[in-house]
């Protein structure tokens, strides 16, 4: 059980030898969790523990690195200045970050030795640290990251996170507070999130919550997804997992699939006064 009393997470502490690590997302990211308690039946970051938790299903465990903030006070002394991403293959503000803390001290310490900083999280815990960030608003960005308003879909594909509600509120409160905001609408999920009803709605919150930009994806083959996707598809959308199967596997339905996808979001950000605002992500 961890922290927070949800079963089945097995929670282990351990140490890491560096937490400043290179990254293709901005020039750094930190992750001070090895695995993600949130669960996305989606998720893309489960490659990273291939190794280390084989077989484990993801979301069942997280390794806590219980010194990532001494070992990143040496990094930040020693390394270059540089955008840091938090977190790329963990959530940092996941459910056992409020026993730990310790994304919170790395982001403070980031913030005093004046690296930038792109948040993004699905947890509205990281509205405990606006603190830090506001006394630093010329060197982050906060962001959300919102899949549906579809509460008994959330739960589905994304069980422990926070409420799609509760992101946006943090997300504008944020931006309230005169930080720079963005959202992350993705993956969109065929047939379950990705129609043109949907994605309107997602794009009339995020323009509400007064984003200053916002992504959007579509969902993408990567490691483990597709056995992870399949097995809650068969239980609950048997129809579509062919639908999945082939929009994953077959490239030439993947490309009709998302100019088409192309075209309604950008119809729609239009239509919403958003188009300077948006950014694919495919
Ligand atoms: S919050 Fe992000 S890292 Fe965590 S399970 Fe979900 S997609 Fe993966």
């Amino acid at each position: 059980m961890d922290s927070s009393g949800k079963e089945n997470c097995r929670v282990r502490e351990v140490e890491c030898r560096s937490v400043l690590n290179k990254s293709g997302l901005a020039d750094y990211a930190i992750n001070c969790y090895a695995g993600c308690e949130h669960g996305c039946v989606y998720c893309y970051a489960r490659f990273a523990t291939r190794f280390s938790h084989p077989g484990e299903p993801w979301g069942s465990f997280v390794d806590v690195k219980a010194n990532a903030p001494q070992v990143l006070a040496r990094e930040v002394k020693r390394k270059r200045l540089g955008r840091v991403f938090l977190s790329s293959v963990c959530d940092g503000w996941q459910p056992g970050e409020a026993q730990y803390g310790l994304t919170r001290q790395c982001l403070e310490m980031l913030l005093r030795y004046r690296f930038p900083v792109s948040i993004l999280t699905k947890n509205a815990l990281a509205e405990r640290d606006f603190d830090l960030l506001t006394s630093s608003k010329d060197k982050v960005e906060f962001g959300v990251t919102i899949t549906t308003l579809d509460e008994s879909l959330r739960q589905l594909v994304e069980p422990q996170s926070s409420p799609s509600v509760e992101r946006l509120r943090v997300l504008q409160e944020a931006g309230r507070l005169g930080i720079r905001t963005y959202a992350f609408l993705g993956p969109l999920m065929p047939g379950l999130s990705d129609s043109d009803e949907n994605v309107a709605q997602l794009l009339e919150a995020v323009k509400d919550a007064g984003i200053d930009y916002c992504y959007v994806d579509r969902l993408n083959p990567r490691f483990g997804v597709w056995p992870s996707l399949k097995g809650m598809l068969q239980k609950r959308f048997p129809h579509l997992v062919e639908v999945y199967r082939k929009l994953l596997y077959d490239v030439g339905a993947r490309e009709e699939y998302s100019v088409r996808l192309i075209q309604s979001i950008n119809a729609l950000a239009r239509r919403q006064g958003l188009d300077d605002k948006i950014v694919l992500c495919f």
